[in-house]
């Protein structure tokens, strides 16, 4: 009992998803001694969905094995090889079965909006039904806990991310970049991957919202936004952090290899917002002002870059991707010196 109450305290101490789901698996190794357990998350794009291993201990690991957040989709397991995975997330219940000589029980890993995953216990024998009432009740305190942490980081009408933890996430990025703050470790993926990260920011304005609220009303202008959240969710990697950083504004800290890359899929998200047919609306577009972050650079500096672009994609006839460096090079604009993180936010 205590060996329990320990493991729960010690999933909870850190506000860090990464940790909770290693001091999970960890909790049901010393429960259990399974020959092994793992977090599966369900990533990427609808009918490409893929296996990112959150993190797994077979019974002699020392430390956990977990994929890089930045793994490219296509170097991780398809979802639909591990059907039995995708059956525990559709019932949303535990699942038990005979794989060769030993037994795997699968538990579904939910927040209150979605199925993430499935957490996968592989054991000598089946799992009897006590083990399976403590692991569901150690699975009910990490759901709340995800929660609470949803609640404190996420915004509730979109599920996005919120403002807040928007400086955090983005100082992290620039302490990656080549001349930041962070050395880079020998055993670092980004060596695996034979590239350096390049950081892009972008920002998303919706196209005459004024006149979706006032023509509409606001909750039919709400639904717009939760709608294009979607679109975002689908036009990104599941890696790429999405904002909704107030009103009808939206921020996207994406990486990726190159410029051309960061334009398509912002490019990507406003071709599936202007084809998209928003209930009762119809048709609303939206303009994309976007920068590459940059050593040195502070949140509110890279925003008010992109910012720029998409006032000048406002002024262009709307409904366009903007490239900061672009409008630059061909005289649209000077370059602004860095601005003060106080200034703007
Ligand atoms: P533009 O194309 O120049 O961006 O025109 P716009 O009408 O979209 O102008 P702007 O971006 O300044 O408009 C912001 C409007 O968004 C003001 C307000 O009516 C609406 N809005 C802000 N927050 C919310 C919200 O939470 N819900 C809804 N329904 N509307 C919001
Ligand atoms: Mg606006
Ligand atoms: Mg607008």
């Amino acid at each position: 009992m205590s060996e329990v109450v320990d493991h729960l305290a010690e999933m909870t101490r850190f506000r860090d998803r990464d940790v909770m789901d290693v001091t999970l698996v960890s909790a049901l190794r010393d429960l259990l001694e399974p020959l092994s357990a793992a977090i599966y998350r369900c990533v990427g794009e609808p009918g490409q969905e893929r296996w990112l291993t959150r993190a797994r201990l077979r019974a002699n690991d020392i430390v956990a094995s977990a994929d890089s957040l930045w793994a490219s989709p296509e170097s991780l397991p398809l979802a639909a090889d591990e059907p039995l995975r995708l059956e525990c997330m559709t019932h949303r219940g535990i699942l038990q079965t005979r794989r060769g000589d030993h037994w795997l029980t699968l538990f579904p890993l939910s927040t209150e909006r979605e199925v993430l995953g499935v957490m996968e216990v592989e054991t000598l024998a089946p799992l009897k039904s006590n083990e399976q009432r403590t692991v569901a009740s150690i699975l009910r305190i990490y759901h709340n806990f995800q929660g609470l942490l949803d609640y404190s980081e996420r915004d509730t009408l979109t599920g996005l991310l919120n403002r807040k933890t928007f400086d955090e996430s983005f100082l992290k990025a620039v302490s990656e970049l080549p001349g930041g703050t962070e050395k880079l470790h020998a055993e670092d993926d980004r060596r695996h991957a034979g590239a350096l990260p390049s950081y892009w920011l972008g920002v998303i304005d919706i196209d005459h919202f004024k006149k979706v609220n006032d023509g509409y009303g606001h909750l039919i202008g709400d639904e717009v936004l939760l709608l294009l959240s979607r679109l975002m969710r689908n036009s990104f990697r599941f890696h790429d952090l999405l904002y909704r950083f107030g009103g009808e504004e939206f921020v996207v800290l994406m990486r990726c290899d190159s410029e051309l890359d960061a334009e398509h899929a912002f490019e990507r998200l406003r071709h599936n917002a202007a084809q998209f047919s928003f209930p009762q609306v119809g048709q609303i577009t939206v303009s994309v002002g976007f920068t590459e972050v940059r050593a040195g650079d502070s949140p509110a500096g890279a925003f008010e870059r992109a910012d720029r672009a998409v006032y000048n994609a406002k002024g262009n006839g709307r409904n366009q991707v903007r490239s900061y460096a672009r409008l630059v090079a061909d005289g649209q604009f000077k370059e602004v010196a860095a601005v003060n993180a106080v200034e703007l936010f």
